[in-house]
């Protein structure tokens, strides 16, 4: 198979910059199918399945926008003050009927639904009470609203107004917040069409690799990028299958990535396949699929492979994504490459990580002709409005701290050179802002 677009498998030895990499995995991927039907809490950031259509109106009759007191807003005219008795009261959720006559109006409460005939609301505050003691203001009373304290139509909801039945409430592919979840239970749904979870099968190659827990042997170091890795899957609301760690063995691999073949949507893998260095480690991804191995001008995180892997059952491919193995490479490379891609597999609306300027703090040198990503911390500026950057300790590729420590990525793109201290500069939000 080769819907891969010819220009980046073709790109042989020349390097790829981040924009056309992202691009062209952009244009391979499709959506996944399958979707459920799960409770509102179960729902919160997933994937919704289809567009949301209100059942009913939003609101579902025309209500008092305020307390106060309902009447027909024809009685109103310019320069005279209106006097109106007080013929009753009406109170949310009991719509029992009532109405007045002319000269009359009915006490209301926010929320309560128009009385027939009734189509203004004068609140507490732009109105007098007076009667005889005890009386004012409620039934036997009597309201006066003075000239121009209010339009005819003011203070009443319409039924429909927010949201009419029929039209779409929540558009496919967002990311449910808590915000939606609340607005599909205000249309009296308890559950929710979303996509299936996307399965992403999650391993970590490497013989100096060890688990935590286990004894770390000499010259070996603990793998982070699994953990690391399936975190942020577990944010984007994936399913991780964790085949733990893969020894640097062709063997190895060919089993374990037939494994996720038969399990998973996607594999993400970190370590040593990405380069493809060893010939019998691109031999296994060359039976398996068409992957190719990127070399991306970017900092950190070069070695970068991608593309399917074709299922003997001639399904839908597994798309395999093999980051660098550099811990800040790794998670780095997750973030520019894997994660919109994971959402769009997702059937995700596009996502990317939130951009925005911020005035950087220190000068940081730069050579055109790369995109660098440095580990950075975007704060409320010292000295007025809006934001600044400054980067995180040691910028190494493997110093995970500096990662830990950062909540966004600073962006130095492709053409652009040094940056002077007190420059804007571009930073996208990995995590929230401290
Ligand atoms: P590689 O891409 O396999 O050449 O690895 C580059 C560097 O990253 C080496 O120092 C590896 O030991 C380290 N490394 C690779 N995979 C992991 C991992 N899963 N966790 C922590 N460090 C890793
Ligand atoms: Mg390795």
């Amino acid at each position: 198979m080769s819907d891969l677009p010819e220009s980046p498998l073709a790109a042989g030895d020349r390097h790829l910059s981040v924009d056309e990499a992202r691009a062209a995995i952009a244009a391979v991927l499709r959506p996944i199918s399958g979707q459920e039907s799960v409770p509102l809490l179960q729902a919160l950031g997933r994937v919704l399945a289809e567009d949301l259509v209100s059942p009913i109106d939003v609101p579902a009759h025309d209500n008092s926008a305020m307390d106060g007191y309902a009447f027909d807003g024809a009685a109103l005219q310019p320069g005279t003050a209106l006097r109106l008795r007080v013929a009753g009261t009406v109170y949310a959720g009991a719509p029992g009927g009532r109405t007045c006559g002319a000269g009359e109006c009915l006490r209301i409460m926010t929320g309560a639904v128009m009385p027939a005939g009734l189509d203004t609301v004068v609140p507490h505050e732009l109105c007098r009470a007076v009667g005889s003691e005890g009386s004012e203001g409620s039934e036997g009373g009597e309201v006066v609203i003075e000239p121009g304290a209010l339009r005819a139509g003011e203070n009443r909801r319409r039924r429909g107004e927010d949201l009419a039945r029929g039209t779409p409430a929540l558009r496919a592919g967002r990311l449910l917040t808590p915000a939606d979840l609340g607005l599909v239970a205000s249309l009296g749904l308890p559950q929710v069409a979303v996509r299936r979870r996307l399965r992403v099968a999650l391993f970590s190659t490497g013989d100096e690799l060890r688990a935590p827990g286990q004894a770390l042997d000499p010259g070996c170091v603990y793998d982070s990028n699994r953990t690391g890795l399936a975190a942020a899957l577990q944010r984007l609301g994936m399913t991780v299958l964790d085949l733990g760690l893969v020894a640097d063995d062709p063997a190895a691999l060919e089993a374990t990535l037939r494994q996720a073949m038969r399990d998973a949507d996607v594999v993400l893998t970190s370590g040593g396949v990405s380069m493809g260095d060893a010939d019998h480690t691109r031999a296994v991804l060359a039976r398996l699929g068409e992957v190719a191995f990127w070399k991306v001008a970017m900092r950190p995180g070069r070695p970068f492979a991608f593309g399917p892997l074709q299922r003997p059952d001639g399904a839908a491919p597994i798309w395999l994504f093999a980051l660098p193995g550099n811990p800040v490479a790794a998670l780095v490379t997750f973030y520019v490459f894997a994660r919109e891609a994971l959402l769009q597999l997702a059937g995700a609306a596009p996502r990317p990580l939130p951009a925005l300027q911020a005035r950087c703090t220190q000068a940081i040198r730069k050579r055109p002709g790369r995109t660098e990503f440095q580990r950075a911390i975007v704060e409320p500026a010292a000295d007025g409005p809006g934001w600044q950057v400054r980067l995180t300790g040691s910028q190494g590729a493997g110093v995970l701290r500096s990662m830990s420590e950062a909540n966004a990525l600073l962006v130095l793109r492709h053409d652009q050179g040094s940056v002077a201290a007190g420059e804007p500069v571009e930073v996208w939000l990995f995590d929230g802002l401290a």
